[in-house]
């Protein structure tokens, strides 16, 4: 009774969110932070971590997460690197829910226990989600349905938030049928699950293969509960290797802060702007609210996506990006980890 009373307090609270976002352009909807760049796995496709950094302190995550609730953003989402390894991060969620905002953990799920899902459920986090990308550990990646597995049972037994399971095809993933597996296990235990979409190492946008469609093709057939089915259209474009014609709101609708306190587009457009939270303005969200992005038709940054869809109907982009502003070409941009997560 106590799950559903809380999960119908997230959804009121969600759709209100989501309602002001549709009625005002002029703030963040979603915010990433990066409260920790070091992570405890090295899988072959991520560009976004690091095995030496130390933590953010607690004080400057803090004064950042008060900075994005000032200019009214509706939901944030901590990822890493692994954010687990942040010995504070329930104290950022804490801050998150004490502010308004929507708070969500994407994970590995190596640090999770059940003294630690616990404390999430007494911060009053709102959504988690763990990604799984094989049945059995290999060389690619040690995000598996095996070592995970006692994870999903506390999880599934403890927490009082959301959980979401994300799996992935493509990307060098050696067995694609392991998403199937992957999503019924989500299923019997409860949890809502999603795939994402990735693609090689060097970033580079390819159609699925035959077999990967398959997989691709047996999961939309299980139905998608989680927002793979609002984006339908964005996956399969991006399944078949064709562009996406969107309008990325990077840099206004979404800000990226990375372990420097530094706004970017996204993981994979780190150093644009570049320009620090603290000094962050309504006049950067509107500036970047109405610049188109070069890379945005062969994207894979699902939940950048996902964030545009409150706008694709309004407010073409007209401006002319600044010289130095948006200079890569419309080349693909990889999936980051915990986008594809998102997915994923
Ligand atoms: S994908 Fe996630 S778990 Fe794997 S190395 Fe990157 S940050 Fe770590
Ligand atoms: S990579 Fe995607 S999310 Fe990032 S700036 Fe380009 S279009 Fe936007």
């Amino acid at each position: 009774m106590n799950r559903l009373i809380t999960r119908a307090h997230r959804l009121a609270r969600v759709a209100t969110r989501a309602a002001w976002a549709l009625l005002h352009r002029r703030h963040p909807i979603l915010a990433q932070v990066v409260p920790m760049r070091r992570c405890n796995l090295a899988c072959a496709y991520c560009n976004e971590y690091d095995t030496t950094s130390k933590p953010v302190p607690l004080e400057e995550m803090l004064a950042r997460l008060d900075r994005l609730a000032d200019l009214g953003t509706s939901m944030i989402t901590v990822s890493g690197g692994e954010p687990l390894m942040h010995p504070d991060l329930d104290a950022m969620v804490v801050r998150m829910r004490e502010r308004g905002m929507v708070s969500s953990i994407i994970t590995n799920g190596y640090y999770l226990s059940p003294e630690r899902i616990r404390r999430f459920n007494a911060a009053r986090l709102d959504y988690l989600q763990i990604s799984i990308d094989n049945v059995e550990p290999d060389e690619v990646s040690m995000k598996s349905l095996r070592l995970l597995e006692p994870k999903l049972k506390w999880l599934a037994e403890l927490a009082e938030f959301s959980v979401n399971v994300n799996s992935v095809v493509g990307g060098g993933i050696q067995v694609p049928e392991d998403a199937l597996a992957v999503a019924r296990r989500a299923r019997e235990l409860g949890f809502t699950s999603t795939v994402g979409i990735i693609h090689d190492g060097g970033g580079q946008l390819r159609p699925l293969d035959e077999r990967q469609m398959a997989v691709y093709r047996a999961l939309q057939r299980m139905g998608s509960r989680g927002d793979t089915r609002v984006n339908r259209i964005f996956q399969d474009n991006l399944a078949h290797g064709r562009p996406n014609q969107w309008r990325c709101r990077a840099g206004a609708r979404y800000l990226y802060v990375d372990e420097g306190g530094l706004v970017h587009y996204c993981s994979q457009r780190r150093g644009t702007p570049g320009i620090p939270l603290a000094q962050y303005t309504a006049d950067d969200l509107r500036r970047e609210y109405d610049t188109p992005k070069a890379c945005a038709p062969y994207c894979t940054v699902n939940c950048v996506q996902r964030v545009a869809l409150f706008d694709n109907w309004r407010s073409p982009q007209k401006t002319v990006p600044p010289a130095g502003a948006d200079v890569v070409p419309a080349a693909p941009a990889a999936a980051p980890a915990s986008d594809r997560a998102l997915a994923n």
